[in-house]
């Protein structure tokens, strides 16, 4: 695990994180800038530095972050009205964590494109 790695650092408890999931593979907590009513980061536990560096044993892996993503909107009672799910990658994409997350935006009607 990369020392310097924020997302590493809260996987590991390292760091404190509003966490409302774990399990062997992923991680969820809530975002410390929320942009929606519902902003939660799903992590990888697995340091992978952006989805462009998934490779083929990393499938079961981004199918697993998408499942828990699902559990979590119906939890947090936006799964019927829809959110969104959203992966920066990149200077251009946005990203400004070196380390795989997806984000879970709802609670609010999301405009598009976005910016
Ligand atoms: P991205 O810009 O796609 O790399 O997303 C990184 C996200 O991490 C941003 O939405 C930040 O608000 C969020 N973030 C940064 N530091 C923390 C932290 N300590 N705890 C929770 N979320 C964070
Ligand atoms: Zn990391």
């Amino acid at each position: 695990m990369p020392s310097d790695c924020l997302f590493c650092r809260i996987v590991a408890g390292e760091l404190p994180s509003a966490q409302i999931y774990a399990d062997d593979s992923v991680v969820a907590i809530r975002d410390i800038s929320p942009q929606a009513p519902t902003h939660i980061l799903l992590l990888s536990r697995k340091h992978i530095a952006s989805v462009r560096d998934v490779t083929a044993k990393d499938h079961d892996l981004i199918g697993k972050i998408c499942a828990v993503g699902t559990e979590l909107a119906t939890r947090e009672g936006i799964a019927e009205d829809g959110y969104r799910l959203v992966v920066n990658v990149g200077r251009n994409g946005g990203q400004t964590v070196d380390h795989l997350h997806v984000h879970l935006l709802g609670g609010r009607h999301m405009s598009w494109p976005p910016g």
